[in-house]
């Protein structure tokens, strides 16, 4: 018996349904997860020895690939020197240092351990800063497992067709207001009725958790106006498109100024990290500067900030719009070779990531994500993975590339994908 199988049966006597995220454990694409031995590149390889192109990364992390040189290097000599203080070091200045620079709108950041905390920590800061309760929130966008937004969301409660969650109180998600994703009428709407309430608007600035879906033309311009008309705050959840859709992330490839930004994923290079941070003058009401309190034990912990700090050090030396030139060729041959096959396939790509969508009609939010043909995507999924390609097991989420992956990797995929029959 596989390797993988007797370690998913084990798991599911001790963890929750086996796995420590609901996503992973292959539900939706009705199979097993393989259990992961190493990384190495752009390659994993399983417990069973089959190795794989990875086009999962840790789920967006992994920019450079599992285990680049200077990331290992960093987290080994980081570690000789001790793991964890709970008190200042001077690794955590280098890293906020490196995401202002990198971030146009960002003055000041604070450290946090995960995205969940980034987005709960930063929502909590525009409620203090404006004194105003409610938060907009895109359906199908996802940001975190913070009660407040665990509403339609997207990423693994899309992909399990959760509406919402048992445990949060109902007068908690009372002051979430859901719009449709690139639908500025609504958000209006939402404003004209209950505007001098609303905290915030917090988007993806590129949506990644409901696949890959962009900001049409005008859609965070007219974010921007609407918060700023209406003295709430514009903040962009970044933890997925921070440092992957251009260096400076999404702010700088569309040219938008929010308040406040949340971080996480390529930031930790690998390792558990978050980050929110935004002007000054609504940063310094974060205690100790100010009375809105958030903390944390490992917070700027040496071993997360030397591998955030090497990978964004990397970062700064790579080519951007090789990768994303590389990344577009990828995408639009799958696309045409499964729609050789008859298939429907719609492709939703910017810089390094991309979602094929098996559908007619041109994907824009979460409705038109949902029309996406569920039994071919678990046939595409299965296929894929027999053939040595690792994709997110759900047809709601990003296919990251990476600046590891060569010709070579895209090439196999492509040859992998010839051959898939339906
Ligand atoms: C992954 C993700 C989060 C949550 O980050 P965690 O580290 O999993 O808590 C928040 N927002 C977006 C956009 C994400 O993709």
């Amino acid at each position: 018996m596989e390797k993988s199988k007797i370690l998913f049966d084990k798991a599911k006597k001790v963890i929750p349904g086996g796995v420590n995220s609901p996503v992973r454990a292959c539900i939706s694409v009705k199979t097993d997860p393989i259990f992961i031995e190493k990384g190495e590149g752009p390659f994993i390889y399983s417990v069973d020895d089959q190795k794989y192109i990875d086009y999962v990364l840790s789920w967006g992390p992994l920019i450079l690939g599992h285990l680049h040189p200077q990331v290992k290097q960093a987290v080994e000599s980081a570690l000789q020197k001790g793991t964890s203080f709970g008190a200042p070091c001077e690794l955590e200045v280098e890293l906020a240092e490196l995401i202002i620079e990198a971030l146009p709108s960002v003055e000041m950041v604070r450290m946090v351990n995960s995205g969940t905390e980034a987005t709960m920590s930063a929502l909590r800061l525009a409620r203090g800063y404006t004194k105003r309760d409610k938060v907009i929130k895109f359906i199908g966008c996802y940001h975190g497992h913070a009660d407040s937004f665990l509403a339609s969301a997207g990423s693994g409660v899309a992909t399990l067709s959760i509406p919402g969650t048992p445990g949060v109180p109902s007068d908690t998600v009372a002051h979430t207001l859901l719009a449709e994703y690139n639908d500025l009428d609504q958000v209006e709407t939402l404003f004209k009725k209950h505007g001098d309430n609303i905290a915030a608007v917090l988007v993806e600035p590129v949506a990644g958790n409901m696949g890959t879906v962009l900001p049409q033309k005008g859609f965070l311009e007219g974010l921007r106006e609407l918060t700023h008309k209406y003295g709430s705050l514009l903040i962009f959840d970044e933890v997925i498109t921070g440092f992957r859709v251009s260096y400076g992330g999404a702010q700088k490839y569309f040219k938008i100024d929010p308040d406040l930004t949340c971080l996480g994923k390529i930031i930790g290079g690998g390792l558990p990290v978050g980050a929110y941070g935004g002007k000054k003058e609504i940063m310094e009401q974060v205690a100790p500067c100010g009375p809105i309190y958030q903390a944390g034990t490992l917070s700027g912990n040496p071993l997360a900030m030397s591998a955030g700090i090497a990978t964004l050090t990397q970062l700064k030396k790579e080519d951007y719009a090789s990768l994303e030139k590389n990344t577009q060729m990828l995408a639009l041959k799958l696309k045409e070779i499964l729609e050789k096959k008859g298939l429907p396939v719609q492709v939703n790509q910017i810089a390094s990531m991309f979602t094929l969508f098996f559908t007619e009609n041109p994907v824009i939010n979460f409705k038109s994500a949902q029309k996406s043909n569920q039994e071919i995507f678990i046939s595409f999924y299965q296929q894929m993975r027999a053939g040595g390609i690792y994709l997110a097991p759900s047809a709601f989420e990003t296919t990251f590339n990476s600046f590891a992956h060569t010709q070579n990797e895209w090439e196999f995929t492509l040859k992998v994908a010839e051959d898939l029959k339906f």
